[in-house]
Protein backbone atom coordinates (compact mmCIF):
# COMPACT_ATOMS: atom_id res chain seq x y z
CA UNK A 1 0.00 0.00 0.00
CA UNK A 2 1.02 3.46 -0.83
CA UNK A 3 1.94 5.82 1.78
CA UNK A 4 -0.62 8.08 0.76
CA UNK A 5 -4.17 5.84 0.26
CA UNK A 6 -5.92 6.22 -2.69
CA UNK A 7 -9.49 6.19 -2.03
CA UNK A 8 -13.22 5.81 -4.36
CA UNK A 9 -16.01 7.39 -2.93
CA UNK A 10 -19.11 5.25 -4.31
CA UNK A 11 -21.70 7.55 -3.62
CA UNK A 12 -20.05 10.85 -3.38
CA UNK A 13 -22.70 13.16 -3.79
CA UNK A 14 -25.19 11.48 -0.43
CA UNK A 15 -24.63 12.19 3.30
CA UNK A 16 -22.18 9.24 4.09
CA UNK A 17 -20.29 10.08 0.72
CA UNK A 18 -19.81 13.74 1.76
CA UNK A 19 -19.10 13.06 5.20
CA UNK A 20 -16.05 11.04 4.16
CA UNK A 21 -14.95 13.72 1.85
CA UNK A 22 -14.93 16.13 5.14
CA UNK A 23 -12.99 13.45 6.77
CA UNK A 24 -10.38 13.12 4.06
CA UNK A 25 -9.74 16.79 3.23
CA UNK A 26 -8.78 17.08 7.20
CA UNK A 27 -6.00 14.91 6.04
CA UNK A 28 -3.85 15.50 2.60
CA UNK A 29 -0.83 13.86 3.80
CA UNK A 30 -2.68 10.36 4.33
CA UNK A 31 -5.52 10.56 1.78
CA UNK A 32 -6.29 11.21 -1.60
CA UNK A 33 -9.54 11.41 -3.77
CA UNK A 34 -9.21 8.58 -6.90
CA UNK A 35 -12.74 8.55 -8.10
CA UNK A 36 -15.77 10.00 -6.91
CA UNK A 37 -19.53 8.54 -8.46
CA UNK A 38 -23.28 9.82 -8.06
CA UNK A 39 -26.28 8.82 -9.70
CA UNK A 40 -27.33 11.69 -11.75
CA UNK A 41 -26.56 14.96 -9.87
CA UNK A 42 -23.99 16.31 -11.80
CA UNK A 43 -23.83 20.06 -10.16
CA UNK A 44 -22.91 18.70 -6.64
CA UNK A 45 -20.21 15.98 -8.68
CA UNK A 46 -18.58 19.10 -10.11
CA UNK A 47 -18.03 20.87 -7.32
CA UNK A 48 -16.65 17.73 -5.53
CA UNK A 49 -14.31 17.36 -8.71
CA UNK A 50 -12.88 21.09 -8.66
CA UNK A 51 -12.37 20.49 -4.46
CA UNK A 52 -10.84 16.85 -4.33
CA UNK A 53 -9.21 17.16 -8.17
CA UNK A 54 -9.75 12.99 -8.63
CA UNK A 55 -8.96 11.14 -11.43
CA UNK A 56 -11.99 10.35 -12.51
CA UNK A 57 -15.75 10.86 -12.00
CA UNK A 58 -18.58 8.46 -12.78
CA UNK A 59 -22.10 9.22 -12.97
CA UNK A 60 -24.72 6.53 -13.57
CA UNK A 61 -26.58 8.56 -15.72
CA UNK A 62 -25.34 9.55 -19.25
CA UNK A 63 -27.28 12.99 -19.62
CA UNK A 64 -25.99 14.26 -16.21
CA UNK A 65 -22.34 12.74 -17.23
CA UNK A 66 -22.37 14.48 -20.40
CA UNK A 67 -23.30 18.14 -18.51
CA UNK A 68 -20.47 16.94 -15.89
CA UNK A 69 -18.11 16.42 -18.84
CA UNK A 70 -19.16 19.97 -20.31
CA UNK A 71 -18.97 21.46 -16.80
CA UNK A 72 -15.33 20.31 -16.02
CA UNK A 73 -13.76 21.04 -19.26
CA UNK A 74 -15.13 24.22 -18.86
CA UNK A 75 -13.28 24.85 -15.72
CA UNK A 76 -10.39 23.65 -16.86
CA UNK A 77 -10.36 20.43 -14.15
CA UNK A 78 -8.71 17.48 -15.58
CA UNK A 79 -11.19 14.84 -13.70
CA UNK A 80 -12.31 12.05 -16.26
CA UNK A 81 -15.49 11.51 -16.61
CA UNK A 82 -17.08 7.90 -16.95
CA UNK A 83 -20.82 6.96 -17.30
CA UNK A 84 -23.05 3.69 -16.44
CA UNK A 85 -23.20 1.07 -14.04
CA UNK A 86 -20.33 -0.54 -15.27
CA UNK A 87 -17.73 2.10 -14.59
CA UNK A 88 -18.93 2.12 -10.93
CA UNK A 89 -17.41 -1.23 -11.07
CA UNK A 90 -14.39 -0.16 -13.14
CA UNK A 91 -13.21 2.42 -10.00
CA UNK A 92 -13.59 0.52 -7.88
CA UNK A 93 -11.81 -2.45 -9.06
CA UNK A 94 -8.93 -0.14 -10.16
CA UNK A 95 -5.68 -1.11 -9.21
CA UNK A 96 -4.71 2.25 -7.94
CA UNK A 97 -7.39 2.55 -5.45
CA UNK A 98 -6.40 1.05 -1.68
CA UNK A 99 -9.75 1.76 -0.16
CA UNK A 100 -13.32 2.17 -1.24
CA UNK A 101 -16.26 3.83 0.59
CA UNK A 102 -19.08 1.91 -0.29
CA UNK A 103 -22.14 4.76 -0.08
CA UNK A 104 -24.36 3.87 -2.64
CA UNK A 105 -28.06 3.87 -1.34
CA UNK A 106 -29.83 0.58 -1.82
CA UNK A 107 -29.64 -2.07 -3.79
CA UNK A 108 -27.57 -0.28 -6.51
CA UNK A 109 -24.87 -0.45 -4.35
CA UNK A 110 -24.11 -4.26 -4.09
CA UNK A 111 -22.51 -5.05 -7.93
CA UNK A 112 -19.47 -2.43 -7.05
CA UNK A 113 -19.61 -3.35 -3.51
CA UNK A 114 -19.11 -6.70 -3.98
CA UNK A 115 -16.46 -5.90 -7.40
CA UNK A 116 -14.22 -3.96 -5.08
CA UNK A 117 -14.32 -7.28 -2.21
CA UNK A 118 -13.40 -9.31 -5.58
CA UNK A 119 -10.77 -7.27 -5.89
CA UNK A 120 -9.28 -7.41 -2.61
CA UNK A 121 -9.85 -3.78 -1.78
CA UNK A 122 -10.49 -2.48 1.78
CA UNK A 123 -13.91 -2.14 1.85
CA UNK A 124 -15.35 0.29 3.73
CA UNK A 125 -19.20 -0.46 3.91
CA UNK A 126 -22.13 2.08 4.70
CA UNK A 127 -24.13 0.14 1.77
CA UNK A 128 -26.25 -2.23 4.38
CA UNK A 129 -28.52 -3.21 1.87
CA UNK A 130 -25.42 -5.11 0.16
CA UNK A 131 -24.92 -7.06 3.09
CA UNK A 132 -28.44 -7.84 3.40
CA UNK A 133 -28.90 -9.04 -0.08
CA UNK A 134 -26.33 -11.32 -0.45
CA UNK A 135 -24.63 -11.72 3.00
CA UNK A 136 -23.47 -15.02 2.42
CA UNK A 137 -21.96 -14.62 -0.94
CA UNK A 138 -20.38 -11.44 0.20
CA UNK A 139 -18.53 -12.74 3.34
CA UNK A 140 -17.45 -15.67 1.53
CA UNK A 141 -15.97 -13.57 -1.06
CA UNK A 142 -14.30 -11.35 1.45
CA UNK A 143 -12.32 -14.48 2.96
CA UNK A 144 -11.74 -15.85 -0.59
CA UNK A 145 -10.16 -12.65 -1.72
CA UNK A 146 -8.20 -11.47 1.51
CA UNK A 147 -10.35 -8.05 1.31
CA UNK A 148 -11.18 -6.02 4.74
CA UNK A 149 -14.88 -5.16 5.52
CA UNK A 150 -14.65 -2.52 7.83
CA UNK A 151 -18.17 -1.22 9.10
CA UNK A 152 -19.69 2.47 8.89
CA UNK A 153 -23.18 2.10 9.90
CA UNK A 154 -22.22 3.82 13.30
CA UNK A 155 -23.98 0.52 15.32
CA UNK A 156 -21.63 -2.27 13.71
CA UNK A 157 -18.65 0.39 13.99
CA UNK A 158 -19.85 0.19 18.10
CA UNK A 159 -19.77 -3.63 17.95
CA UNK A 160 -16.48 -3.73 15.91
CA UNK A 161 -14.68 -1.08 18.48
CA UNK A 162 -16.14 -3.13 21.51
CA UNK A 163 -15.11 -6.27 20.17
CA UNK A 164 -11.90 -8.18 21.55
CA UNK A 165 -8.70 -6.82 20.06
CA UNK A 166 -10.64 -5.15 16.96
CA UNK A 167 -9.94 -7.96 15.52
CA UNK A 168 -10.02 -7.84 12.09
CA UNK A 169 -10.84 -11.57 11.59
CA UNK A 170 -14.28 -11.64 12.94
CA UNK A 171 -15.73 -13.09 9.92
CA UNK A 172 -14.11 -16.11 11.22
CA UNK A 173 -15.16 -18.25 14.42
CA UNK A 174 -18.33 -16.29 15.50
CA UNK A 175 -19.21 -14.47 18.59
CA UNK A 176 -18.53 -17.27 20.88
CA UNK A 177 -15.51 -17.84 20.46
CA UNK A 178 -14.54 -14.00 21.22
CA UNK A 179 -16.60 -14.61 24.33
CA UNK A 180 -19.39 -13.40 23.36
CA UNK A 181 -22.89 -13.47 25.16
CA UNK A 182 -24.94 -10.98 22.75
CA UNK A 183 -24.71 -7.57 21.09
CA UNK A 184 -27.06 -4.89 22.50
CA UNK A 185 -27.97 -3.15 18.97
CA UNK A 186 -29.17 0.53 19.92
CA UNK A 187 -31.94 2.17 18.18
CA UNK A 188 -33.02 6.05 18.47
CA UNK A 189 -36.76 4.83 17.64
CA UNK A 190 -37.04 7.42 14.99
CA UNK A 191 -39.60 10.47 14.68
CA UNK A 192 -42.78 8.53 16.09
CA UNK A 193 -41.37 6.52 19.32
CA UNK A 194 -43.75 8.53 21.18
CA UNK A 195 -46.92 9.30 18.38
CA UNK A 196 -49.75 8.12 18.95
CA UNK A 197 -50.42 4.74 16.41
CA UNK A 198 -53.65 6.20 15.35
CA UNK A 199 -51.38 8.89 13.56
CA UNK A 200 -48.77 6.98 11.91
CA UNK A 201 -51.16 6.40 8.92
CA UNK A 202 -51.23 9.92 8.49
CA UNK A 203 -47.67 10.78 8.25
CA UNK A 204 -45.94 13.00 6.05
CA UNK A 205 -42.80 11.98 3.95
CA UNK A 206 -41.15 15.17 5.53
CA UNK A 207 -41.96 14.00 9.03
CA UNK A 208 -40.90 10.71 8.03
CA UNK A 209 -37.42 11.96 7.04
CA UNK A 210 -37.02 14.41 10.36
CA UNK A 211 -34.88 12.54 12.46
CA UNK A 212 -34.56 13.91 15.98
CA UNK A 213 -30.49 13.24 16.11
CA UNK A 214 -29.09 12.04 12.79
CA UNK A 215 -29.00 13.85 9.62
CA UNK A 216 -29.36 11.43 6.59
CA UNK A 217 -30.42 10.36 3.05
CA UNK A 218 -34.35 10.26 2.72
CA UNK A 219 -34.37 6.30 2.14
CA UNK A 220 -32.56 5.34 5.50
CA UNK A 221 -34.62 8.59 6.89
CA UNK A 222 -37.93 6.42 6.50
CA UNK A 223 -36.14 3.00 7.52
CA UNK A 224 -35.49 4.73 10.78
CA UNK A 225 -39.03 6.23 10.79
CA UNK A 226 -40.38 2.43 10.23
CA UNK A 227 -37.22 0.70 12.07
CA UNK A 228 -37.04 -1.46 8.78
CA UNK A 229 -33.38 -0.33 9.47
CA UNK A 230 -32.59 -1.53 12.80
CA UNK A 231 -33.87 -5.04 11.07
CA UNK A 232 -31.56 -4.01 8.24
CA UNK A 233 -29.06 -3.53 10.85
CA UNK A 234 -30.02 -7.29 12.30
CA UNK A 235 -29.21 -9.02 9.58
CA UNK A 236 -26.07 -6.44 8.70
CA UNK A 237 -24.52 -7.27 12.33
CA UNK A 238 -25.40 -11.33 11.71
CA UNK A 239 -23.37 -11.35 8.21
CA UNK A 240 -20.39 -9.08 9.96
CA UNK A 241 -19.82 -10.85 13.52
CA UNK A 242 -20.84 -14.40 12.45
CA UNK A 243 -23.87 -13.99 14.84
CA UNK A 244 -27.32 -15.51 15.07
CA UNK A 245 -30.02 -13.50 15.08
CA UNK A 246 -30.89 -14.33 19.01
CA UNK A 247 -27.68 -12.96 19.82
CA UNK A 248 -28.61 -9.57 18.80
CA UNK A 249 -30.98 -7.17 21.04
CA UNK A 250 -32.76 -4.30 19.74
CA UNK A 251 -32.63 -1.59 22.54
CA UNK A 252 -34.94 1.53 22.53
CA UNK A 253 -31.83 4.64 23.15
CA UNK A 254 -33.38 8.09 22.54
CA UNK A 255 -30.81 9.54 23.01
CA UNK A 256 -28.67 8.23 20.24
CA UNK A 257 -25.06 8.68 22.31
CA UNK A 258 -24.45 4.77 22.78
CA UNK A 259 -23.83 3.31 19.29
CA UNK A 260 -24.39 -0.10 20.44
CA UNK A 261 -22.80 -2.36 23.16
CA UNK A 262 -21.45 -6.19 23.25
CA UNK A 263 -21.98 -8.23 26.58
CA UNK A 264 -19.23 -10.59 27.68
CA UNK A 265 -20.33 -13.97 29.32
CA UNK A 266 -18.19 -13.05 32.38
CA UNK A 267 -21.61 -9.95 32.53
CA UNK A 268 -18.68 -7.37 31.43
CA UNK A 269 -20.76 -4.99 28.81
CA UNK A 270 -19.05 -2.30 26.54
CA UNK A 271 -20.20 0.81 24.82
CA UNK A 272 -18.76 3.27 22.58
CA UNK A 273 -20.35 6.67 23.01
CA UNK A 274 -19.93 9.61 21.19
CA UNK A 275 -22.08 12.38 19.23
CA UNK A 276 -24.52 11.37 16.51
CA UNK A 277 -21.83 11.86 13.87
CA UNK A 278 -21.19 9.45 10.93
CA UNK A 279 -17.46 11.34 10.64
CA UNK A 280 -16.60 9.14 13.98
CA UNK A 281 -17.49 5.87 12.47
CA UNK A 282 -15.58 7.17 8.90
CA UNK A 283 -12.75 8.15 10.55
CA UNK A 284 -12.19 5.18 12.68
CA UNK A 285 -12.74 2.84 9.17
CA UNK A 286 -10.66 5.03 7.41
CA UNK A 287 -7.52 4.86 9.87
CA UNK A 288 -7.94 1.57 11.54
CA UNK A 289 -6.31 0.40 13.76
CA UNK A 290 -4.75 3.72 14.31
CA UNK A 291 -6.96 6.85 15.15
CA UNK A 292 -7.45 10.26 13.36
CA UNK A 293 -9.01 13.55 13.90
CA UNK A 294 -13.02 13.41 12.52
CA UNK A 295 -13.84 16.79 13.01
CA UNK A 296 -16.40 15.62 15.80
CA UNK A 297 -17.02 17.80 18.54
CA UNK A 298 -16.19 16.23 22.25
CA UNK A 299 -19.14 14.43 23.59
CA UNK A 300 -20.33 16.21 26.87
CA UNK A 301 -22.26 13.99 28.71
CA UNK A 302 -23.14 16.46 31.75
CA UNK A 303 -25.36 17.83 28.52
CA UNK A 304 -26.70 14.51 28.44
CA UNK A 305 -27.62 14.29 31.31
CA UNK A 306 -29.47 10.82 30.95
CA UNK A 307 -29.42 7.58 29.07
CA UNK A 308 -32.90 6.15 28.83
CA UNK A 309 -33.43 2.29 27.56
CA UNK A 310 -36.57 0.77 26.74
CA UNK A 311 -37.96 -2.60 23.94
CA UNK A 312 -39.02 -2.16 21.05
CA UNK A 313 -42.56 -2.25 20.28
CA UNK A 314 -43.49 -4.44 17.86
CA UNK A 315 -47.35 -3.20 17.26
CA UNK A 316 -45.72 0.30 16.63
CA UNK A 317 -43.00 -1.11 14.74
CA UNK A 318 -44.21 -4.08 12.62
CA UNK A 319 -40.94 -3.62 10.01
CA UNK A 320 -38.62 -4.57 12.43
CA UNK A 321 -40.76 -8.07 13.28
CA UNK A 322 -41.04 -8.65 10.07
CA UNK A 323 -36.92 -8.11 9.51
CA UNK A 324 -36.39 -10.17 12.30
CA UNK A 325 -38.27 -12.90 10.95
CA UNK A 326 -36.44 -12.51 7.66
CA UNK A 327 -33.54 -13.27 9.22
CA UNK A 328 -34.45 -16.48 11.09
CA UNK A 329 -35.56 -18.01 7.91
CA UNK A 330 -32.68 -16.55 5.97
CA UNK A 331 -31.52 -17.78 2.07
CA UNK A 332 -33.07 -15.26 -0.09
CA UNK A 333 -35.87 -13.95 2.21
CA UNK A 334 -33.38 -10.89 4.01
CA UNK A 335 -32.98 -10.09 -0.37
CA UNK A 336 -36.76 -10.22 -0.68
CA UNK A 337 -37.48 -8.02 2.08
CA UNK A 338 -35.02 -5.40 1.28
CA UNK A 339 -36.16 -5.16 -2.46
CA UNK A 340 -39.96 -4.71 -1.65
CA UNK A 341 -39.07 -2.02 1.28
CA UNK A 342 -37.17 -0.38 -1.28
CA UNK A 343 -40.33 -0.69 -3.32
CA UNK A 344 -42.66 0.92 -0.17
CA UNK A 345 -40.38 3.44 0.60
CA UNK A 346 -40.13 4.90 -2.70
CA UNK A 347 -44.01 4.66 -3.03
CA UNK A 348 -44.31 6.59 0.29
CA UNK A 349 -41.64 9.25 -0.58
CA UNK A 350 -44.28 9.15 -3.87
CA UNK A 351 -47.29 10.01 -1.66
CA UNK A 352 -48.92 6.57 -3.37
CA UNK A 353 -49.31 4.69 -0.09
CA UNK A 354 -49.35 5.35 3.48
CA UNK A 355 -46.39 5.12 5.95
CA UNK A 356 -48.30 2.06 7.70
CA UNK A 357 -48.82 0.91 4.43
CA UNK A 358 -44.75 -0.01 4.25
CA UNK A 359 -45.12 -2.65 6.74
CA UNK A 360 -47.97 -4.36 4.77
CA UNK A 361 -46.36 -4.72 1.51
CA UNK A 362 -43.63 -5.98 3.21
CA UNK A 363 -45.34 -8.62 4.83
CA UNK A 364 -47.18 -9.32 1.93
CA UNK A 365 -44.12 -9.80 -0.45
CA UNK A 366 -42.61 -12.11 2.00
CA UNK A 367 -45.90 -13.94 2.51
CA UNK A 368 -45.88 -14.65 -1.41
CA UNK A 369 -42.17 -15.33 -2.28
CA UNK A 370 -40.61 -18.82 -1.22
CA UNK A 371 -36.96 -18.10 0.40
CA UNK A 372 -34.54 -20.26 -1.54
CA UNK A 373 -30.74 -20.61 -0.21
CA UNK A 374 -29.00 -18.90 -2.90
CA UNK A 375 -25.91 -20.35 -4.69
CA UNK A 376 -25.12 -17.66 -6.88
CA UNK A 377 -25.57 -13.82 -7.76
CA UNK A 378 -28.01 -14.65 -9.74
CA UNK A 379 -30.37 -16.42 -7.23
CA UNK A 380 -30.18 -13.28 -5.32
CA UNK A 381 -30.98 -10.86 -8.24
CA UNK A 382 -34.08 -12.98 -9.16
CA UNK A 383 -35.38 -13.04 -5.57
CA UNK A 384 -35.21 -8.94 -5.96
CA UNK A 385 -36.62 -8.67 -9.10
CA UNK A 386 -39.52 -10.78 -8.21
CA UNK A 387 -39.67 -9.49 -5.08
CA UNK A 388 -40.08 -5.93 -6.66
CA UNK A 389 -42.84 -6.56 -9.14
CA UNK A 390 -44.93 -7.97 -6.47
CA UNK A 391 -44.66 -4.85 -4.32
CA UNK A 392 -45.33 -2.80 -7.42
CA UNK A 393 -48.41 -4.65 -8.21
CA UNK A 394 -49.57 -4.23 -4.69
CA UNK A 395 -48.67 -0.54 -4.26
CA UNK A 396 -50.66 0.00 -7.95
CA UNK A 397 -53.77 -1.71 -6.69
CA UNK A 398 -54.24 0.36 -3.68
P1 LIG B 1 -28.08 9.38 0.19
O1 LIG B 1 -29.39 9.18 -0.43
O2 LIG B 1 -27.80 10.65 0.91
O3 LIG B 1 -26.92 9.20 -0.92
C1 LIG B 1 -26.93 8.12 -1.80
C2 LIG B 1 -25.77 8.21 -2.79
O4 LIG B 1 -25.88 7.09 -3.69
C3 LIG B 1 -25.79 9.46 -3.67
O5 LIG B 1 -24.48 9.86 -3.94
C4 LIG B 1 -26.47 8.99 -4.95
O6 LIG B 1 -26.07 9.73 -6.09
C5 LIG B 1 -25.98 7.55 -5.04
N1 LIG B 1 -26.94 6.70 -5.75
C6 LIG B 1 -28.27 6.56 -5.48
N2 LIG B 1 -28.82 5.69 -6.34
C7 LIG B 1 -27.84 5.25 -7.17
C8 LIG B 1 -27.79 4.35 -8.28
N3 LIG B 1 -28.89 3.72 -8.72
N4 LIG B 1 -26.60 4.15 -8.87
C9 LIG B 1 -25.49 4.78 -8.45
N5 LIG B 1 -25.46 5.66 -7.42
C10 LIG B 1 -26.62 5.88 -6.78
O7 LIG B 1 -27.82 8.12 1.17
P2 LIG B 1 -26.98 8.06 2.53
O8 LIG B 1 -27.82 8.48 3.67
O9 LIG B 1 -25.63 8.67 2.33
O10 LIG B 1 -26.81 6.47 2.69
C11 LIG B 1 -25.91 5.74 1.88
C12 LIG B 1 -25.81 4.32 2.45
O11 LIG B 1 -25.23 4.39 3.74
C13 LIG B 1 -27.17 3.63 2.62
O12 LIG B 1 -27.02 2.27 2.34
C14 LIG B 1 -27.48 3.83 4.09
O13 LIG B 1 -28.28 2.81 4.63
C15 LIG B 1 -26.09 3.79 4.70
N6 LIG B 1 -25.97 4.52 5.97
C16 LIG B 1 -26.18 5.85 6.01
C17 LIG B 1 -26.08 6.54 7.20
C18 LIG B 1 -26.28 8.03 7.27
O14 LIG B 1 -26.07 8.62 8.33
N7 LIG B 1 -26.67 8.69 6.21
C19 LIG B 1 -25.77 5.85 8.37
C20 LIG B 1 -25.54 4.47 8.29
C21 LIG B 1 -25.64 3.81 7.09
MG1 LIG C 1 -27.10 2.64 11.76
Amino acid sequence: MSVIQSITVLGATGSIGVSTLDVIARHPERYRVFALTADRRWQELATQCLVHQPRYAVLKDPDSARELELELRRQGCKTEVLQGATALEQVAVHESVDAVMAAIVGAAGLLPTLAAVRAGKKVLLANKEALVMAGGLFTRAVAEHKAVLLPIDSEHNAIFQCLPNHRADYLGDGLKSSGVRKVLLTASGGPFRNTPISDLPKVTPEQACAHPNWSMGQKISVDSATMLNKGLELIEACWLFNARPQQIQVVIHPQSVIHSMVEYIDGSVLAQLGNPDMRTPIAHALAWPERIESGVASLDLIATARLDFSSPDYTRFPCLQLAQQAAEVSGTAPAILNAANEEAVAAFLQRRIRFDQIAVVIGEVLSHLPSIEPVDLAHVQGADTEARALAQQLIAHW
